[in-house]
């Protein structure tokens, strides 16, 4: 079950952070709606703000390839990875965890991570082929979770 972030809480969150990377000097007192009497600090230039947002929704977009580099080092499939990423993930494909990896894997054919396992860099090439030795490169020949995937696979029950 995925946790559900309050898409408010998120945007004040973004807000804040616009806030403290324009600074001090970049912040004015503006009236918190147009007409009110109450003031807050807001973007003395709004320019500068849509610059300061455009950085954070870039560092947001790294952040989350890194993430699911973390979940995927971690033992997470792609499913999982695809059942968190929401409208990125077409919703009427019929293979989200490709889609998925599309989505993190960009304009390349694969995303590397660490494996928490056994502290390999591995190339992760994506959920098109459901053999695990072939779709992962880079794991320990004694790894634990890579030997016990491809054995799972192996026996036939690998999903
Ligand atoms: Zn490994």
């Amino acid at each position: 079950m995925a946790t559900v972030v309050d898409p408010i809480a998120a945007r004040n969150e973004v807000e804040r952070a616009v806030n403290a990377l324009l600074g001090p000097d970049g912040l004015t007192s503006r009236p918190v709606w147009p007409g009110a009497s109450t003031a807050a600090p807001a973007p003395g230039d709004w320019t500068e703000a849509i610059t300061a947002a455009r950085a954070i929704h870039q560092a947001a977009d790294r952040l989350m390839h890194d993430y699911a580099c973390r979940a995927r080092g971690e033992g997470r499939t792609w499913a999982d990875v695809a059942d968190v990423l929401g409208e990125l993930v077409d919703a009427d494909t019929t293979a989200p965890d490709t889609a998925a990896f599309a989505s993190m894997a960009r304009d390349g054919d694969y995303v590397v991570w660490t494996c928490t396992t056994c502290g390999a860099t591995v190339t992760d090439y994506g959920p098109y082929d459901a053999n695990p030795a072939n779709a992962e490169a880079g794991h320990t020949n004694d790894c634990a979770r890579h030997c016990a995937e491809v054995a799972a696979y192996d026996r036939g029950s690998f999903d």
